[in-house]
Parts: C-alpha cells; sequence; structure tokens
C-alpha cells in the first residue's frame, strides 16, 4: 500500500510525516499524496501547488527517492508559507499603537491577548488592555484576570456594555496616558453573524474617529484543531473588516494545523503568532521553517 488514509475517529491526529508515499515515488503515489494533502486541510489549492513541485521533481530526475521528496516537500510547504512569516512590528510613530482582536469564540482569543500583553510588556512596552467582548459571559472577568497576572491596566464597563463605547474610552485613555499599545478583545458571537460583524464594523469606525488609521493591527484568532473551518472564519471576518494578521492557537494539540497553508495561500496575511499551551510564555512568533519541521516531525 502506497499511503494510509485514515478516514477513522482519529483524523485529528494525523502527522504528515507519516502521509509520505511509502514505497515507488510515481504518479499514482503523488495523487494519493495530494489526497492526503488535502484531508490535512491544506486546501486545494495549496496541495495541488505542493503537488506540482514534487512533480516536476520527479520528473526531471531530482527526486528518486523518499528522502529526497520529504526534502521537496519540506521545502515548498515552507515556499508556501515563508510570504506569510512577518512579525509583528510596533511602530514608534504610531501612539497608542492598536491591535484588535477577532475571531469566534473558544478560540482562544482572550487568552492570546493576554499573551501578546505579556510579551510587549517584557519588551518594555506600556500596554492597556480594553475589555470590548461584552457579550460573552465571563470574558470581561477573564481579561482582568489576565490583566492582573501580567500587570497591565485594563478599561472596561462590564458585560453588556456598549463594546465600541468601552473601545474608545480605552482609547482616550491610552492616548492621556501615553500608552504604547492598546489591545482590544472583542465579542466572537453574537446573536447572528451579521450583527457580530456589523458590531466590529462600528468598533472599526468609532476608533478611527479618533485614529483613520485604527487599528493597526486587525489580528483574526483561529484555532489549529478547527480544520477547515478556520479557512472559513478567515475568509468571512477578511471580507467583513479586512484583516492584517493571524494567529493560530492550541499548536499543542493533537492537530498540526494543515489549514494555515489555505489560509496563507487564499489571503496572503500575515502570520503573527502561534499559541502552544494556556500560559503566558506559550507564544511562539510564527515561523515558516520551524512550523514546517514541527508538522514533518
Ligand atoms: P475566546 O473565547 O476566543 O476568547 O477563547 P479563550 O481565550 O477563552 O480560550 C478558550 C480556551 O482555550 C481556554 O480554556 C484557553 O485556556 C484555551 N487556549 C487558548 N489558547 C490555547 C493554546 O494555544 N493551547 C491550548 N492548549 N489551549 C489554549
Amino acid at each position: 500500500m502506497r499511503a494510509q488514509i485514515n478516514r477513522g475517529d482519529s483524523w485529528l491526529t494525523y502527522d504528515l510525516a507519516n502521509l509520505l508515499p511509502g514505497e515507488k515515488i510515481d504518479e499514482d503515489a503523488l495523487e494519493d499524496f495530494e489526497d492526503l494533502l488535502i484531508q490535512a486541510d491544506l486546501g486545494i489549492e495549496a496541495a495541488s501547488e505542493v503537488c506540482e513541485k514534487l512533480r516536476g521533481g520527479i520528473n526531471s530526475g531530482r527526486i528518486k527517492r523518499p528522502d529526497q521528496l520529504r526534502k521537496a516537500l519540506h521545502a515548498s510547504l515552507v515556499e508556501l508559507l515563508s510570504p506569510s512569516s512577518i512579525p509583528l512590528e510596533i511602530p514608534e510613530f504610531i501612539r497608542p499603537f492598536v491591535i484588535m482582536a477577532v475571531g469566534v469564540n473558544g478560540v482562544g482569543k482572550t487568552t492570546t491577548m493576554g499573551k501578546i500583553g505579556a510579551r510587549l510588556k517584557q519588551q518594555g512596552l506600556s500596554v492597556m488592555f480594553a475589555a470590548g467582548d461584552t457579550y460573552r459571559a465571563g470574558a470581561v472577568a477573564q481579561l482582568e484576570t489576565w490583566a492582573e497576572k501580567v500587570d497591565i491596566p485594563i478599561v472596561g464597563q462590564g458585560q453588556n456594555a456598549d463594546p465600541a463605547s468601552v473601545i474608545f474610552d480605552a482609547y482616550s485613555a491610552a492616548k492621556a496616558r501615553n500608552v504604547d499599545v492598546l489591545i482590544a478583545d472583542t465579542a466572537g458571537r453574537l446573536h447572528t453573524q451579521g450583527g457580530l460583524m456589523e458590531e466590529l464594523r462600528k468598533i472599526k469606525r468609532v476608533m478611527q474617529k479618533h485614529d483613520q488609521f485604527a487599528p493597526h493591527e486587525l489580528m483574526i484568532v483561529v484555532d489549529a484543531t478547527a480544520g477547515h473551518n478556520a479557512l472559513k472564519q478567515a475568509l468571512e471576518f477578511h471580507e467583513a473588516v479586512g484583516l492584517t494578521g493571524i494567529t493560530l492557537t492550541k499548536l499543542d494539540g493533537t492537530a498540526k494545523g494543515g489549514a494555515i497553508f489555505a489560509i496563507a495561500k487564499r489571503l496572503a496575511l500575515p502570520i503573527r503568532f502561534v499559541g502552544v499551551g494556556e500560559q503566558a510564555e506559550d507564544l511562539g512568533v510564527f515561523d515558516a521553517n520551524e512550523f514546517v519541521s514541527a508538522l514533518l516531525g
């Protein structure tokens, strides 16, 4: 058998390392392999681009053995992600620099904002949080806990407050106190998805009364275990509010984030950070080479 396609419950535990065609490297094997890449959430476009490159190598005789195939696979996956390996820079001439986080409930948005705050503070920047997720029960308290833990001031008006007003106030406070970075959390779900997008657009409009270029980073947080849904979410939010970056969470889990290739291919957005746990230090800057090495095992 050339390649194992795991259609069972354990699909999420796939490991691309085991998906390499084991025997003869020929057209059939490549086709099986392309299916596997698609099932690993790379999406059709990214999978066929990778396989086209491998096919070129096989036809020209550069790829004959599995180890050569593996190396070529590594290189083409890195090539796919490299244009998206753009770290978040906080330019000195924008104060406060505003990071607004968006994403559906449960992806790790609030946690990621806490971690990013901690990281920026460690770099010597002053940070403030805006508790803009006034919809999810417990979200404000959760950000307050982070604020306390990492010793960062927070502006909020409690649950059910108008998020645009919370973030407008927070911006004023950040400006008055000369804060370097304002990190605004937002809701992940309202009664309807359309309502959520309208609310996010309103937050943007209100913020732009202070600074027409704010938010300077509109970051979507997606969960690596969400597979194809991660791409769907990114497309939807991008269309509604215009994203400038992505953070991928829960890479410490079993899924390995194949969807990021599909996202990189379709949206060509910078991938900023990866979340690898629940603690402040469990945040890494996205690095295409490291990511692919971890993926291939
Ligand atoms: P939000 O609804 O998007 O704001 O999500 P939360 O920040 O509340 O996170 C949802 C759950 O995911 C919480 O239990 C977090 O501790 C957990 N979480 C967030 N990021 C990560 C991560 O990178 N790895 C793991 N294992 N868990 C995470």
